[in-house]
């Protein structure tokens, strides 16, 4: 493609990445609007901003933050047919049963679904704590998937466990720390139940990024190796080898490179042979979570990405537990993987609006005047001068006519409305230095952030810390772009900021083919038309570590199915009120209402206030409280 033929959808789709992150569900739309294709296997697209403006119309306002449930439906499906043709593939003799790790994501609508669509495969679910686990029990009433208890255990959450087993489920608890063992014991001795057992190993083979901590022997759960020992011993005295049947390891989340995968199953899979041959009645390995998404397309061992498929994942855990069970004449065992960021990742998508810009882009020059300051004219000089064999020198000049001017204004040697001028035209020098940048082949290091500094800044009716807490907190890189105009070029370099007054509540980082980049490149905001933007693949972790900055709650959210005539909306959960809001840091809104209308009489009373104003008063007032947390548009 020639660089200088027209701006097209297709020009879009590349600079974003859709391709690489978002198929076989989001692409770049001939209509220059991205379009979802939810379930893959038919041929049915939804148009995301005509979804937004139909929702609209509904009253579900931005931030919105859409589901969509054949999107989720599918990575079930895909996931389980992975290991069912890795198993055909391998002659692997035995079933694959995976289990979704409930604290990824545990709204209720969405775990519904991943038991509803998990049900042709007997999907499982997997608990994390106490709360999770009576989660997963009233969840899975009817399915014969599995239930697996992890994390940290007291007394109640093993004794409810085992019983638990009594109605027909499979729930097996898994020993992170040896301490449980004493508890399991107790429970069985107490209820007289024999209880499924697992263990969790301390693997040596670590991940690697982030999480690569989850596994080493510094690792917070797992047993040792001798650790494991004792179990074994423990349990064959009492004569309960036989409930020892799990065997478990969680290496991290988001493995981006499959070599820590295959690593770590050979180590498990030689773990697994040996509890066998001890004895224990093993019937299940669980690899744990850590299949990873490419967030930034480039199919890279890149932390945000990853450098293998679900079928390659599942072709290595196959042969690795065939190879070694055959080896050692041990037979294979079910096979359980806990994926949650996998699953959920791709259903849910952000959609937030640009409510305002600030650029030095748009800065005038101005003219000089005769009896202007030294400074001011050194710097229309410096400004004239600006060229291409001479943008060094031109930035340090403009950089240190800015810093003087500073100095001089404290004190007290020029006015602030000198000083303003200065700084003005220092923007202007920054521009047409950056434009000569454009022209370099070779630019010099102290003046490669000039494109960040340059950057306008995208004001959005959003919360870095309620919508995607992982940007902030871990520097995680999501796939954001706007969801129209994608056949017009966009021409403005932009960072994102939030709705919060935290400095930290902003978007400096975005994917790009390699590494990262500081700006994204956006449209020029209209008047006439609002500006709309998806942040993607956000729907694992991201709702429940959201938390209340500033107060702004959880955004409206919306499921939504095809149907026959396109699509449904088959659930809506409206967002946080500001009342419910301040109900979560013990506020009682009625009482605020009360204190306010008091305050207002005095004031009526004083002739501080008419009673129109008042009344204007109190109705804002409670229908503050009665409203959504974001902004939102003027009538
Ligand atoms: C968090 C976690 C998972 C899920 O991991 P993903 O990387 O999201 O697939 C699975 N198992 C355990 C024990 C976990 O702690």
């Amino acid at each position: 493609m020639a660089n200088d033929a027209p701006w097209s959808v297709s020009k879009s789709a590349e600079l974003y990445q859709i391709r690489g992150w978002g198929e076989p569900y989001y692409v770049a739309g001939e209509s220059g609007q991205v379009e979802v294709h939810p379930n893959p296997n038919v041929d049915r697209k939804v148009n995301l901003f005509e979804l937004v403006k139909d929702l609209r119309g509904r009253g579900l306002e931005l931030p919105l933050l859409i589901r969509f449930s054949d999107i989720l439906a599918d990575r079930i499906k895909r996931i389980n047919e992975s290991f069912a043709k890795a198993i055909a593939e391998y002659n692997y003799p035995g079933v694959y049963r995976g289990v979704y790790p409930v604290k990824v994501n545990q709204q209720r609508h969405l775990v519904e679904e991943v038991v509803e669509f998990g049900r042709p495969w007997q999907f499982g679910l997997e608990a994390g704590s106490k709360p999770e686990l009576l989660i997963a029990l009233s969840a899975m009433q009817d399915t014969g998937g599995l239930i697996l208890c992890n994390g940290y255990k007291d007394y109640k959450y093993i004794e409810t466990a085992v019983l638990a087993q009594r109605f027909g489920k499979t729930v097996i608890v898994t020993l992170e720390r040896i301490e449980e063992l004493d508890i399991i014991l107790k429970v069985s001795e107490q209820t007289g139940l024999r209880p499924l057992i697992g263990v969790r190993a301390k693997l040596t083979a670590k991940g690697v990024g982030r999480w690569a901590d989850s596994a080493g022997e510094r690792a917070k759960f797992g047993l040792t190796s001798s650790e494991i020992i004792t179990v074994v011993d423990r349990l064959a005295e009492r004569n309960m080898l036989d409930c020892l049947q799990l065997l478990h390891f969680h290496i991290g989340s988001q493995i981006s490179s499959i070599i820590p995968i295959k690593n770590a199953m050979q180590e498990a899979s030689q773990i697994f042979v040996e509890l066998a041959k001890m004895g224990a009645g093993m019937k299940y390995l669980d690899v744990g979570g850590g299949l990873a998404v490419d967030y930034d397309g480039s199919k890279t061992d890149f932390h945000a990405s990853k450098n293998y498929n679900i079928e390659e994942y599942a072709n290595d855990i196959v042969y690795a537990i065939k190879e070694a069970c055959e080896k050692s004449k041990v037979p294979c065992p079910t096979i359980v993987s806990e994926s949650g960021r996998a699953i959920a990742a791709h259903q849910s998508v952000l959609l937030f609006e640009v409510v305002g810009t600030s650029d030095v882009v748009s800065i005038q020059l101005g003219d000089l005047q005769p009896n202007a300051h030294p400074l001011i004219k050194g710097l229309h000089e410096t400004y004239a001068g600006i060229a291409l064999k001479n943008v060094q020198e031109a930035w340090h000049d403009a950089l240190q006519a800015k810093d003087e001017a500073i100095s001089l204004f404290k004190f007290g040697y020029i006015s602030l409305r000198d000083r303003a001028e200065v700084e003005r035209l220092f923007w202007c020098c920054a521009r047409k230095v950056g434009q000569q940048l454009k022209r370099m082949r070779f630019v010099p290091e102290e003046l490669r952030d000039l494109e960040k500094i340059l950057a306008s800044i995208y004001y959005c009716n959003f919360s870095v810390f309620q919508s995607a807490p992982d940007c902030w907190a871990i520097d995680q890189l999501f796939p954001i772009m706007p969801i129209h105009r994608l056949d017009e070029e966009p021409t403005v370099r932009a960072t994102l900021a939030d709705l919060t007054c935290d400095s930290d509540g902003a978007i400096n980082d975005f994917i790009d083919r390699d590494d990262i980049k500081h700006v994204l490149e956006v449209h020029d905001v209209k008047d006439t038309e609002p500006y709309v933007m998806g942040m993607f693949l956000n729907g694992a972790y991201q709702e429940i570590l959201g938390d209340l900055h500033n107060l702004f709650g959880d955004t409206n959210t919306v499921h939504v199915r095809l149907s026959e005539s396109g699509y449904h909306v088959s659930h809506v959960v409206k967002g946080d009120s500001v009342s419910e809001v301040l109900h979560y840091v013990q506020y009682a809104p009625e009482n605020m209402v009360e204190k306010v209308r008091m305050q207002a009489e005095r004031a009526l009373g004083a002739g501080e206030i008419t009673i129109p104003q008042m009344r204007l008063l109190m109705r804002n007032y409670e229908e503050g409280l009665a409203n959504y947390t974001y902004l939102t548009v003027d009538e």
